[in-house]
């Protein structure tokens, strides 16, 4: 599974978006986020964001944001 970070707080680009091929993206408060369980991990969208701000859950420290991209991603 991919995540948003912080990285994505204000920014304009949705070009993760529209290259995903199952629409995991959702808007969170102030910044995108993926839902882990719709994500197919294909990795598509990690080159395309202009922030660097998508990760693979994989990457130390990655816990804060894995909750935070399911609990925002499921509130919808
Ligand atoms: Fe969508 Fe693939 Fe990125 Fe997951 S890794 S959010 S499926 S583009």
């Amino acid at each position: 599974t991919y995540i948003v970070t912080d990285n994505c707080i204000a920014c304009k680009y949705t070009d993760c978006v529209e290259v995903c091929p199952v629409d995991c993206f959702y808007e969170g408060e102030n910044m995108l986020v993926i839902h882990p369980d719709e994500c197919i991990d294909c990795g598509v969208c990690e080159p395309e964001c202009p922030a660097d701000a998508i990760r693979p859950d994989t990457e130390p420290y990655m816990e804060k944001w894995v909750e935070f991209n399911r609990k925002y991603s499921e509130s919808w």
